[in-house]
């Protein structure tokens, strides 16, 4: 599989290197925007032909995609390890769950968007009333580094099932995964080569993107850069659909399972150094297990060790940039009080696994996303405490309850200002296929996955079909005069008692 595009003399061409050494992982085109242009415009006879094919044929070519995926899973993981730095057993579970989104996408889109019929109702009850959700043509996908497969997945899987083709922009920290992810449709499905490329660059070529006239461009990144994407795609009323960063929090209630909320919080929190955008940053555990839990989450992060050797449980900082992101949310809590009871070092590119209590809520390290293999445990009176302060950010991405009633847990997850919470577990809903991903706030709206995540990338259309005459057509300027009169008392009849 090649890592890099085939470049003539005159293309800019940029580099992408691993994490931590440095080593060159490929080379690049910066693809500008007649180079964008011309891609999205090859990808439009491809949606035609795309959408033709139908349900059915479309999920064979979906299941060959996932089928050639699958057999070179360990190919792919090696490549994000060495692109993104995080362990391979970590790429192979995320290119599982990108399969397994693919496998969903394919055998439901037929069910949720197909051609069926709806009640029509009172007033057109001599019509038959027909609802499909048809695709949109071609979709942009600007996609992050963190996730390099998982993430771009969520929205090309769906779109593609839908009916769309696809240009996709990987990050530019993360282009030999999205080359990678291309040339395997290429190679698996390739009566329809054209229906997923990819373009590669930084934010000017995702700015083209936006500006190429696509159907839809749906955005995974930060806050910051989604703000820049939907004004560039108001220029042409482009929609959008934006996936941003969060700021999770777990709550532990007084009889929550603390091992296990101990060990699900140092995962959520420290795995992919932390740069999960569902990953969890802020922990609100009741007075009643605060020290427990506080005592269980040293031990077990105390035990980690970051690096890129074998071994390691996660790896060095994949952005170079965030490592001062993290050091000013580390060093500003520790400045206002706060306490580092592991970690807090930072060595290069490695951050070490880090834990911090008694910060103030006002401090960056509470308030802003952190995006770094780090967590502040704060102690609150009880589980609605917890639930307020967990509420009481900008952000809205996911979150976590652990506690051992089932219906407090419900409510406490249902109250949650969140797109997403797992109850006992941390970061479930991204492998429930079915369940839609996405936020509210600043963390985005729209969604990807599960149904809602398939009509994203559709437009509703309604048919109606005369089944037969009425004796008295009110739409028509046929129509007696008395026959508003009788309209107006049958509606009085059906709804004038209801007071
Ligand atoms: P980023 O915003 O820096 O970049 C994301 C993508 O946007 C990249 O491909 C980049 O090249 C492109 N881009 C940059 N400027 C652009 C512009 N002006 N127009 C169009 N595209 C442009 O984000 P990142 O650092 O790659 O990713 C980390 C962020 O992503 C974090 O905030 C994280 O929380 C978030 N994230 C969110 C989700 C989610 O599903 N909500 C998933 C993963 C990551």
């Amino acid at each position: 599989m090649p890592l890099s595009e085939e470049l003539d003399m005159a293309t800019a061409t940029f580099e992408s290197t691993a994490p931590g050494t440095g080593a060159v992982v490929g080379v690049f085109p910066v693809h500008d925007t007649d180079a964008v242009t011309e891609t999205v415009a090859r990808a439009r006879p491809a949606a035609e032909h795309w959408a033709a094919l139908g349900f059915g044929e479309r999920k064979l070519r979906l299941a060959a995609y996932r089928g050639y995926l699958a057999r070179r899973l360990h190919e792919l993981a090696d490549l994000v390890h060495r692109e993104n730095g995080k362990p391979h057993a970590d790429a192979v579970l995320e290119i599982t769950l990108a399969i397994d989104h693919l496998a969903w996408a394919g055998a439901h889109a037929p069910r949720t968007l197909g051609l069926r019929r709806v009640r029509a109702g009172l007033l057109a009850a001599n019509h038959a009333a027909y609802l499909e959700y048809r695709p949109l043509g071609v979709v942009g996908v600007i996609g992050p580094w963190n996730y390099p497969v998982f993430t771009p997945m969520g929205s090309i899987a769906y779109a593609l099932a839908a009916g769309n083709a696809v240009v996709f922009k990987p990050s530019e920290l993360t282009p030999a995964v999205g080359v990678w992810l291309a040339a395997a449709w290429r190679a698996a499905v390739p009566d329809c080569a054209d229906v997923l490329q990819v373009v590669t660059g930084a934010g000017e070529t995702g700015a083209a993107l936006c500006r190429a006239g696509v159907d839809k461009l749906a955005f995974t990144g930060s806050a910051p850069t989604g703000r820049r994407v939907m004004a560039a795609c108001a220029e042409t009323l482009t929609p959008v659909l934006l996936e941003l960063g969060g700021k999770d929090a777990m709550i532990v209630d007084d009889d929550a399972d603390v091992p296990a909320a101990a060990d699900a919080a140092v995962w959520g929190a420290l795995s992919n150094a932390g740069q999960t955008c569902i990953g969890i940053e802020r922990v609100y555990a009741t007075d009643a297990v605060y020290d427990r839990f506080v005592a269980e989450v040293t031990a077990k992060a105390r035990d980690l060790s970051a690096g890129a050797h074998e071994g390691a449980h996660y790896g060095p900082m994949t952005m170079p940039g965030q490592v001062d992101v993290v050091r000013r949310h580390v060093e500003g809590a520790l400045a206002a009080g706060g306490r580092a009871v592991v970690g807090g070092t930072v060595d290069g590119a490695l951050i070490a696994p880090t834990v911090l209590v008694d910060v103030p809520a006002d401090a960056d390290a509470v308030r802003e996303e952190t995006f770094g293999p780090t967590i502040v445990v704060s102690r609150v009176a009880d589980a609605e405490e917890g639930l307020r302060q967990a509420n009481a950010s900008v952000h809205g991405l996911a979150g976590a309850v652990f506690s051992g009633s089932r219906t407090r847990a419900l409510d406490l997850a249902r109250r949650m200002r969140s797109g997403m919470t797992s109850v006992n577990s941390v970061l479930t809903f991204a492998s429930v296929p079915a369940l839609p991903f996405g936020g509210v706030g600043e963390s985005g709206f729209g969604r990807i996955h599960g149904e809602d995540g398939l009509r994203e990338f559709t437009r509703a259309k309604a048919i109606t079909r005369r089944r037969f005459p009425l004796p008295v057509d009110l739409m028509s300027f046929t129509r007696p005069e008395a026959a508003a009169d009788a309209v107006a008392r049958v509606i009085g009849l059906v709804h004038g008692r209801h007071r």
